[in-house]
């Protein structure tokens, strides 16, 4: 009993360490993708890019270590905000996010992140660290590569508009 119980456990830890984020715990790329796929298309919805602004400053400005804080904070609010869908982080200071909502649901709970993201203050090292998010998002159409994609678009037409936006693309 007692060995088959740690057989269970030893599953699960190989399960949690090839499919989720170890600096976040968020789902990882990998995990990502394999779930996209077994998802029928009927269920996609909606897939939004999230990426940190300016997050190349925080490393700068306050080093790694705190930039890593900052991530595995924002990773949380992001998750909570979206517990009901897919949040997993692609990598560096990007997520996404896979929803089955309608899209001004769906819309109005990312521009809901977004603004609240911008008012809370991450505590790291006796500093107080604010950040911003872009996000782009997309409809669902012609599987995920291709939603990925266009929503990378809407990423960068957010980024050239000033940061601190969402740009939906349909
Ligand atoms: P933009 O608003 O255009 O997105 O600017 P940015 O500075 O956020 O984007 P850029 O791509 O120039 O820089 C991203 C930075 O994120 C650079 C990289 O060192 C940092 N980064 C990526 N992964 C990690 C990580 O796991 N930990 C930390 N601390 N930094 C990371
Ligand atoms: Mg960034
Ligand atoms: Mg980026």
């Amino acid at each position: 009993m007692h060995s088959c119980l740690n057989a269970i456990d030893s599953e699960r830890s190989l399960f949690t360490l090839a499919n989720t984020d170890f600096l976040t715990a968020l789902w990882n790329r990998r995990y990502f993708f394999s779930q996209s796929e077994k998802l029928p298309d009927e269920e996609i919805k909606h897939l939004a890019i999230i990426d940190i602004d300016h997050f190349k400053r925080i490393n700068d400005q306050y080093g790694h270590h705190v930039g890593d804080e900052v991530l595995s904070h924002v990773a949380a609010t992001l998750s909570a905000h979206f517990e009901n869908d897919l949040v997993a982080r692609l990598g560096g200071e990007e997520f996404c996010v896979l929803s089955t909502r309608e899209q001004s649901t769906f819309q109005q709970a990312l521009e809901r992140y977004r603004q609240q993201q911008a008012d809370i203050i991450i505590p790291v090292s006796g500093f107080e660290i604010t950040v911003t998010v872009s996000i782009g998002v997309v409809s669902a159409q012609g599987g995920i590569e291709a939603m990925l994609h266009d929503a990378d678009r809407g990423l960068y037409q957010a980024k050239e508009m000033g940061r601190n936006c969402l740009i939906a693309l349909s």
